[in-house]
């Protein structure tokens, strides 16, 4: 009951101080209506995802209620005018969630590598293990990239559209699609996102280190650690207990993950604007086709044939791990769930999954492959550029290289799209006529790059006979 009437308090508090907030004009008092309904949205979003929710379903349950909730709800404040209270007041708490997930990332990669690493045992059996992991990525991630080849040009769907050709181009946010130019002082929502959360939910260990160099120098500690193992048994013990330590961290964070998944949701759906999607329906139709026949491929072929294990255990099982790559886009912050997910709920090995996974999060990434190839292709039939083979195998060979170096991060592409351009003769500037609809395919093709990882788990784990009957 103490704790009840404490949690209602602090929702009250918060609800009062950012409808306050998001109402307040530069000079004068607010209209109070529009104070008292923007406190009421706070309030009933919170009382739900924090009072509510939890009493009636579980977690995995409570994340799926909330993307669906969290795409309604954006859209019916964006058809009332309210995009700023969702972008930049609700939107606080996708911030909260989505900064206290990458605060663990690295610490996460960093032990779970030695752990899973020294776990193998024998030093010898790394080299087989990292080259079958390796050959996995490579393949998937080509036969990505070839499938999203055939459907750009089988589709077309940029064949005669010289009308969304940028005369010039409108570069826009890809988080607020908005046009980015003319100076605004931002709210204090946005300064509550940009400046005060990264102030203090930042890792102070070892954070902002190139991720890639983590891994290497975790794979060589766990393999050292293994080698000398009598030697070396308090170490072991100690990073043994941190991975506990940080999987009872991403626990806590992941009580905000209702709240935050409704946030993102909202925001997201909330500042695309309708428009702009119905004019590049074709292209994100084909994306998502493409997407989907990789996400089949891998779950319906690859799967039940390398890994033996049914789609249906596989899907129940990563599902959480799954929807929240989808309300995230970020294939990192995902990271703690899909080892958990992998390891507990589909059987994988926790010492295989904690050695593929990471390296999976962060080089291969099946479907930011495949979109970096139907994005070039698309802007180059929007140029009007019929692209000769040869063009078209060197777009194959930058999408699979530039998936490999693309962050697990939300908009990693969109960066790196210029390099797959350029190497192909298109033009840049032709990035502004897909960065608009860039987050919302964002979810989905990180949906797929996590259930690559998650299958080359599987497979890896099966190669490896370190598959178990799922513990729940
Ligand atoms: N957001 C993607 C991920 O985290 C990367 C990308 O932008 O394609 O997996």
């Amino acid at each position: 009951m103490k704790r009840l009437s404490f949690s209602v308090y602090l929702i009250v508090l918060l609800s009062v101080f950012l409808g306050a907030a998001s109402s307040w004009p530069e000079s004068g008092f607010p209209a109070p209506l529009a104070l008292v309904a923007r406190c009421l949205v706070l309030f009933a979003s919170l009382a739900l995802f924090f009072l509510v929710l939890p009493k009636l379903i579980g977690q995995a349950m409570q994340i799926f209620v909330a993307m669906l909730l969290g795409i309604f709800a954006g859209w019916a404040l964006a058809m009332m005018g309210q995009q700023a209270l969702v972008a930049e007041y609700l939107g606080i708490f996708g911030a909260l969630f989505i900064d206290l997930l990458k605060m663990v990332i690295v610490p996460l990669v960093f032990v779970s590598l030695v752990c899973g690493v020294a776990g193998i045992g024998d030093v010898r059996k790394l080299g087989p293990l990292g080259a079958k992991t390796l050959l996995y990525f490579c393949c998937t991630t080509a036969i990505a990239v070839l499938i999203g080849l055939v459907c750009v040009n089988l589709i077309q769907p940029g064949s005669g559209r010289e009308d969304i050709k940028p005369a010039q181009a409108v570069v826009q946010d890809a988080g607020s699609g908005e046009a980015v130019g003319e100076e605004q002082k931002p709210s204090l929502g946005v300064r509550i996102q940009e400046d005060v959360l990264p102030q203090f939910i930042y890792n102070p260990v070892i954070a902002d280190q190139p991720i890639l160099a983590v891994i290497f120098f975790a794979i060589l500690l766990g393999a050292a650690l293994a080698a000398n193992a009598e030697r070396t048994e308090v170490a072991l013990h100690f990073f043994k207990s941190m991975d506990h330590a940080m999987i009872t961290i991403v626990k806590w964070i992941m009580m905000l993950a209702p709240i935050g998944v409704f946030a993102l949701m909202a925001k997201a759906v909330a500042t695309m604007g309708i428009d702009y999607l119905l004019a590049l329906g074709k292209y994100c139709m084909t994306v998502v086709l493409g997407l989907f026949l990789h996400f089949c491929v891998l779950s319906f072929l690859v799967l039940p044939l390398l890994g033996r294990v049914s789609p249906l255990r596989f899907l129940r099982g990563m599902s959480p791990a799954l929807q929240l790559a989808f309300s995230t886009s970020s294939s990192s912050a995902t990271l703690p769930v899909t080892i958990d997910c992998a390891s507990r709920r589909v059987g994988a090995g926790r010492s295989i999954a904690s050695f593929v996974l990471p390296l999976g999060a962060t080089i291969n990434m099946d479907g930011t492959a495949l979109y970096q190839a139907v994005a070039s292709l698309f802007i180059a039939q929007v140029y009007g550029l019929g692209l000769t083979f040869q063009q078209q195998l060197l777009v194959f060979l930058t999408a699979v290289i530039v998936s490999v170096g693309a962050a697990g991060i939300p908009g990693a592409s969109v960066g790196l799209m210029a390099v797959v351009l350029k190497t192909a003769g298109i033009p840049i500037e032709g990035i502004g006529i897909v960065i608009g609809v860039d987050r919302m395919l964002d979810m989905c093709r990180t949906f797929v790059n996590v259930t690559g990882d998650s299958v080359g788990t599987v497979v890896v784990a099966r190669s490896e006979g370190a598959i178990e009957e799922p513990a729940a």
